[in-house]
């Protein structure tokens, strides 16, 4: 009975410690199945921010590799590269960082091949490109301003192919033909400067994982910045040898170019000298000619009657000559034609043909000179004939030409070195 008295206090302090566990553990149980629920719907946000995490450490990581190599490129671009290096060392940046299949590089081009020559209209030239003799030709040409090049070109944003694909919905991407060879490109970064497009580097599947856009974002934006400065010292070195009227090399120009022939045919006679005797296979000949009764057609026309004919005149020749051949203003109203590879005999015949084309266009009021045409005389003077430096050639030359005026102009003459060493039969012909 003691026994049974005292398990009834015990009893009740189990029930109630059993009335307030109960719910307490039932309360436990309900939120530990509820954390349970809650981390697997948290699953999936864990493994996005870890995929998100794992993509910024291999963006970073390219980007480090990436910024690791481009003080090389800046080395490259900064050390005084000329125009014409410039895509070469940007091709080879986008290689080693993005390891992609294709890759060109394209220039704007918008230039006349020769002074004078009519100007061709804009358009984006391949001038490096990868794989090396490739499917894509150096050379190879698209529009400035249709198709996915011209389109990035325009806005001047480097695109990827998301980027090219959401714009062909919008009427901003007009349709134009692609990059001849190419894959359908999956990065196209503007070469801009000053908000000008220079050129564009096209990429097609870039092998390495990470930013390719930022990278090659930074690449289009030095390698622009070096193309505009080279292509500036391009055109400061034109201007300084062009004739500001004519549009043909200047005086300074031509002596410094008539200098270096002449040392390249020294050294190609020194060359040959055990060839045969008296063939001379790399010839060179000036052809110095001057504008006659000029002073009169300035009288009678007016001084910038008269500047418009040296125009006319320049550009004339210019156009009728050899690519080799190096064409200039010499002085007032004379004109330089030199002629590389050429002997004093096969440089009378050239001369004379200028003299002809001259005499025979119609300038405006030619027909009011004195002898009823526009003309022109002067005199053909060869390397070695009339001496071993381009100051004697054209002392020579002029005396040929002052011969020339004192026949009666509108004609050419052959210098003492010239005449000498043309064959008698030729000799007689020309002195007729
Ligand atoms: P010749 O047949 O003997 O060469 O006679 P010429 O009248 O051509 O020769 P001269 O040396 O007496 O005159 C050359 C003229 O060329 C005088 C000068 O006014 C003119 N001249 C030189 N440079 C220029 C120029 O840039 N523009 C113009 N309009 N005339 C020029
Ligand atoms: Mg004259
Ligand atoms: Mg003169």
């Amino acid at each position: 009975m003691e026994a049974g008295h005292a398990s009834v206090p015990f009893l009740l302090g189990l029930i109630v410690t059993a009335g307030v566990l109960v719910p307490v553990l039932l309360r436990m149980r309900a939120a530990v199945a509820e954390a349970r629920a809650d981390t697997q719907a948290a699953h999936p946000q864990v493994q996005a921010l870890q995929n998100a995490n794992a993509k910024l450490q291999e963006d970073l990581s390219f980007l480090t590799r990436f910024l690791k190599d481009f003080p090389r490129l800046a080395r490259e671009l900064y050390n005084n590269l000329g125009e014409r290096q410039i895509p070469g060392v940007l091709l080879s940046t986008v290689q080693r960082s993005l390891d992609p299949q294709q890759v060109a590089v394209l220039v704007r081009r918008q230039e006349t091949a020769r002074p004078n020559d009519k100007p061709t209209s804009a358009r984006f030239v391949v001038v490096a490109a990868y794989p090396e003799n490739g499917p894509v030709r150096l050379g190879t040409e698209v529009p400035v301003d249709t198709g996915e090049i011209g389109f990035v070109a325009e806005s001047q944003i480097v695109a990827t192919r998301q980027d090219l694909e959401a714009e062909e919905v919008t009427n901003r991407l007009r349709p134009g033909p692609g990059l001849s060879g190419m894959l359908r490109p999956d990065l196209i970064a503007p070469l801009v400067f000053d908000r000008e497009t220079l050129g564009a580097i096209v990429v097609a599947r870039p092998r390495k994982s990470g930013d390719p856009k930022a990278a090659l974002r930074l690449v289009a934006q030095s390698g622009a910045q070096v193309l505009h400065t080279a292509a500036q010292m391009t055109r400061i070195k034109h201007t300084a040898e062009m004739d500001g009227l004519t549009r043909v090399f200047n005086k300074n120009h031509m002596e410094q170019t008539l200098n270096e022939l002449v040392y390249r045919a020294a050294c190609a006679a020194y060359d040959q000298r055990d060839g045969e005797p008296g063939k001379v296979k790399h010839g060179l000949s000036v052809f110095l000619f001057d504008i006659d009764n000029f002073k009169n057609y300035n009288d009678a026309n007016g001084h910038l009657t008269g500047d418009n004919l040296l125009l006319e005149l320049a550009t004339l020749v210019q156009r009728s000559v050899r690519k080799e051949d190096v064409f200039g203003r010499f002085g007032g109203e004379e004109f330089l034609l030199v002629l590389p590879h050429t002997s004093g005999d096969q440089a009378l015949i050239v001369a004379e043909k200028v003299r002809k084309l001259i005499a025979s266009h119609p300038f405006p009021f030619g027909d009011r000179q004195p002898l009823g045409r526009l003309s022109v005389s002067g005199g053909v003077a060869a390397y070695p004939d009339d001496g071993l430096d381009a100051g004697a050639m054209l002392r020579r030359a002029d005396e040929a030409l002052y011969e020339a005026k004192k026949q009666g102009r509108n004609r050419v003459r052959p210098s003492v070195g010239v005449a000498a060493a043309m064959a008698p039969p030729a000799r007689e012909a020309a002195s007729a």
